[in-house]
């Protein structure tokens, strides 16, 4: 057991974050760094190791193995976080990290992209903070999303893991377009595009300015003007359209959906993930389950909004109705068997609260513990096509741990604490004493 000061020696020896942010990540050293745990979630099966210790070299875990089989070497850095619970960095697969959390939607017209990078520093660092590790970026003006994922893939500012989509593709007047000012000003979203080749010129437009992923509006929205939840706004022929071109140049599908219809004709279509869901029906349930489709219920942010939002009367309505239903038509999803990966909208609500969404799914929608732990780890990992990279400790993937007090399996609340961050074997936060 080290001291505290030789764990504060071992912290520095391992990098401390002003140190770190100065240097690529890529030129992590390729020395070895044991984390010494205290107690060890396996995701996977929900049984806790105690005194293990990861191996790290590089950015990635090189072993695991019981404390008393891997000596310290000279060289080695030593991370010790004894008494605590080790478990993967977690996964947020629906965050907006460029936006932040403003209900002003003319005052947010104002916002230039280069404000959005700004914003995208500052949240991507509170989001690594708290915890996740990676996240799937799905929406953002400009490409702002692009240029911060490679800023942090640089080592310029720190922050998660990011697969991105840039703007996202809605029809005109629909939730992905900006309907706030009227015909003289001219004012069209970034990824508006109607018909068969406007959608697959915007897929590939996507794609050719840095897209990870291509993110669609398949039906109306709560924080637009205009438009109806309910009501679908991409055809299914577009949406074909649009699946098949990023499916032939290896980008998946996210789709924004509310209403029952946009949930089927989405699904059919063949998008891999149905973000929100609101209004998911048994139709949508049994084709989603057929074909694997991933659903992205984002539920603490009503929470959020009901305490301490303050919406425009032509947004507040529609959170109202939403709110309504949501919770119930999720929960009737998750015990019919959809596949859940854990997203959360952050920027709705304040950037960094993301684990509160576990909260939801186990303290209000009944979902196992474990189960919860795995929509943020191993779910969100496949759906991201990560999972030979990250959402579970293992030797190969990327050294992307975080620890909290307790097992979270007893409360998933702890994770709203976590204590400590490395993210490809950099360690961003410490533990406190
Ligand atoms: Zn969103």
């Amino acid at each position: 057991m080290l001291t505290r000061k030789s764990l504060a020696i071992a912290l520095m020896v391992a990098g401390s974050t002003v140190a770190v942010l100065a240097q690529p990540a890529a030129q992590a050293a390729a020395k070895r760094t044991l984390v010494r745990t205290g107690h060890l979630l396996d995701v996977k099966t929900g049984k806790v190791f105690d005194g293990q210790t990861i191996v790290v070299v590089g950015e990635t875990i090189q072993s695991i193995a019981p404390t008393a089989e891997v000596q310290a070497q000279a060289g080695d850095a030593v991370i010790d976080l004894g008494g605590m619970t080790v478990l993967p960095g977690l996964i947020d697969v629906h965050t907006h990290l460029t936006m932040n959390t403003d209900f002003d939607p003319y005052r947010e017209l104002t916002v230039t992209d280069a404000k959005k990078a700004i914003n995208g520093v500052a949240n991507a660092r509170t989001t690594l903070m708290a915890g996740f590790t990676s996240v799937r970026n799905v929406g953002a003006g400009g490409y702002t999303d692009v240029d911060l994922r490679d800023a942090i893939n640089a080592g310029q500012v720190p922050g998660p893991h990011m697969l991105v989509s840039g703007p996202a593709l809605g029809i005109t007047g629909g939730h992905c377009d900006e309907n706030l000012l009227p015909l003289k000003y001219h004012l069209v979203g970034d990824g508006v595009a109607d018909g068969i080749a406007e959608v697959q010129h915007k897929v590939r437009q996507n794609i050719k300015y840095g897209a990870d992923l291509i993110k669609i509006c398949a039906t109306g929205g709560v924080l637009s003007k205009g438009d109806d939840p309910q009501a679908s706004q991409y055809t299914l022929e577009e949406m074909q359209a649009i699946v098949a071109d990023a499916h032939r140049l290896g980008r998946k599908v996210a789709a924004h959906a509310h209403g029952a219809q946009g949930i089927l004709w989405a699904t059919e279509a063949g998008v891999d993930s149905i973000e929100h869901g609101s209004y998911i029906d048994d139709a949508a349930i049994a084709e989603m389950k057929k074909r694997g489709t991933y659903l992205v219920p984002t539920l603490y942010l009503e929470d959020w909004q009901i305490e301490k939002g303050s919406l425009p009367a032509f947004y507040h309505q529609k959170m109202v109705d939403v709110s309504a239903v949501a919770k119930s038509n999720i929960k009737h999803a998750m015990q019919a068997g959809v596949k859940i990966a854990l997203g959360t909208d952050a920027a709705v609500y304040p950037h960094g609260l993301n684990a509160h969404e576990l909260d939801v799914y186990v303290n209000q929608l009944g979902m196992a513990p474990l189960a919860a732990m795995q929509t943020a780890t191993l779910n969100a990992a496949d759906l991201m096509g990560w999972s030979a990279k990250t959402g579970a400790l293992e030797p190969g993937k990327w050294a992307d741990i975080i620890a909290v007090d307790r097992n979270p399996l007893d409360d998933v609340r702890v994770l709203q604490d976590v204590k400590f961050v490395m993210k490809a074997g950099v360690v961003f936060k410490g533990p406190r004493d």
